[in-house]
C-alpha cells in the first residue's frame, strides 16, 4: 500500500509499505477513503514534534473496515467508520474515570515512537488496535468530510466548551478561528450560547464565523476587550476558548473572562510563558486546559452532525489525491487552507 511518510524536517514522502493485518484480538484494519491534514500535522513536517524517518504520518480517518479480530463486537468488516485520533486501553486508571485522553497506554495515530508508535492514516491501509473504543460506524447518508471532523477537530471544538462547563445562555469567546475555534464558535452556538464573540485577524475565518452565527470581533482593528465588554454590561463573558495556544492569548482569555468565569486553553502550549497569573487569581477564575477527550465526545458530536446541529463542511477548502500530498502540506503550511482532506 502507499502510505504518507516523514523522512526529514520540511520532506514528505509516499512509500510503499507492506498492508497492515490484524494483530490483537480487539484490532482492526482499516481501508482509508479520506484522511486529513491536522495543524498537528504540521508540528511533525517542521520537526518540532520529533517522529522516525520512515514514520507514516496522519490521524484523520473515514474508511472502510476490511478485518477485525475476534473480540470487535461494535464494528465489523464491511463497516464505513470514522476513526478517533488516538487509541485508549479502557482499563487503566484514567480510563476508569473516562479521561481516555490521559489514558496511560493512550497511543496517537501518525505520532512516532513517542506517541505510541502506532503508523498514520495517511494511506490506503490502517491497523486500528482498541477498535471497539477508537472507531465508529458512520452515520447513514453523512459525507467522508463531515465524519472525518468527528474523532478530532470537532471533537476537540466540543471539549473546549464542554470542559468548561458551558451552559444553555452563556456568554462565550473564541479566540483563534482556526478549523478547531471555528468548531468551538459552531459547538458554542448548537448548546445555546446567548452570544458568541470570534477574535482573528484573518477576514475570510471572521466572516465565517459570522455566517455560523457568531459576532466576529478584528483582532487588531477592533479592540477585542472594549467589544466584549460594551456587549456585556462591562462584566466580560462567562468562556473563553483560547483555540492558539500562546502565552499572548491565554492573557487576553483572561482579561476577556467575567469574574468567576472560565477560560479553556485547548491550543497546544509548549514551554513557558508569561500570564497575568494575579488578574486571573484576583477574578476567581476556573482554568481547564489539555489535549480534547473525543473518544469520550465523539457519540454525542456524531449525533450532533447526523441532526445538522454541527456543519463543519465549509472548513473543508480542498480536496486532493494522496499522491499530491507533498503540494498538499506546502499549501497548508502557507496557511492557504483551513482544511484539506486527502483521498487515495
Ligand atoms: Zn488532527
Ligand atoms: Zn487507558
Amino acid at each position: 500500500m502507499r502510505a504518507v511518510t516523514f523522512q526529514a524536517p520540511g520532506e514528505i514522502r509516499i512509500e510503499e509499505k507492506p498492508d497492515p493485518e490484524v494483530v490483537a484480538v480487539d484490532d482492526a484494519v482499516v481501508r482509508v477513503e479520506a484522511s486529513g491534514i491536522c495543524g498537528s500535522d504540521l508540528h511533525i513536517f517542521h520537526g518540532r514534534v520529533p517522529v522516525e524517518p520512515g514514520f507514516t504520518i496522519g490521524h484523520e480517518f473515514v474508511g472502510t473496515v476490511l478485518a477485525a479480530g475476534p473480540s470487535v463486537e461494535r464494528v465489523s468488516a464491511g463497516d464505513r467508520v470514522l476513526g478517533c485520533f488516538h487509541t485508549a486501553c479502557a482499563t487503566c486508571a484514567t480510563c476508569l474515570r473516562s479521561e481516555y485522553h490521559r489514558c496511560e497506554n493512550g497511543r496517537t495515530f501518525g505520532h512516532g515512537a513517542n506517541l505510541g508508535d502506532l503508523q498514520g492514516a495517511q494511506a490506503e491501509q490502517l491497523l486500528v488496535p482498541h477498535a471497539n473504543l477508537t472507531l465508529r460506524r458512520v452515520p447513514e447518508g453523512m459525507s467522508d468530510e463531515v465524519a472525518l471532523f468527528a474523532g478530532d477537530v470537532m471533537g476537540t471544538g466540543y471539549h473546549a466548551v464542554e470542559h468548561a462547563g458551558m451552559r444553555a445562555g452563556d456568554t462565550i469567546a473564541v479566540l483563534g478561528l482556526g478549523p478547531v475555534g471555528l468548531c468551538a464558535v459552531q459547538a458554542s452556538l448548537a448548546g445555546g450560547a446567548a452570544k458568541v464573540f470570534a477574535i482573528d485577524s484573518v477576514e475570510q475565518r471572521l466572516e465565517m464565523a459570522r455566517q455560523f452565527g457568531a459576532t466576529p470581533v478584528h483582532l487588531t482593528e477592533e479592540d477585542p476587550k472594549r467589544a466584549v465588554r460594551t456587549a456585556t454590561e462591562g462584566r466580560g463573558v462567562d468562556i473563553v476558548v483560547d483555540a492558539v495556544g500562546d502565552p499572548a492569548p491565554l492573557a487576553m482569555a483572561i482579561s476577556l473572562a467575567r469574574d468567576a468565569g472560565t477560560v479553556s486553553g485547548i491550543g497546544a502550549y509548549a514551554g513557558r510563558g508569561e500570564v497575568p497569573m494575579g488578574l486571573a487569581w484576583l477574578k476567581g477564575l476556573t482554568l481547564r486546559l489539555g489535549l480534547a477527550n473525543v473518544i469520550a465526545h465523539v457519540d454525542r458530536v456524531l449525533g450532533l452532525l447526523e441532526a445538522g446541529k454541527l456543519d463543519p463542511a465549509p472548513l473543508v477548502t480542498h480536496h486532493m489525491a494522496l499522491d499530491e500530498v507533498a503540494d498538499a502540506y506546502t499549501l497548508y503550511d502557507q496557511r492557504e487552507a483551513l482544511k484539506i482532506v486527502l483521498t487515495p
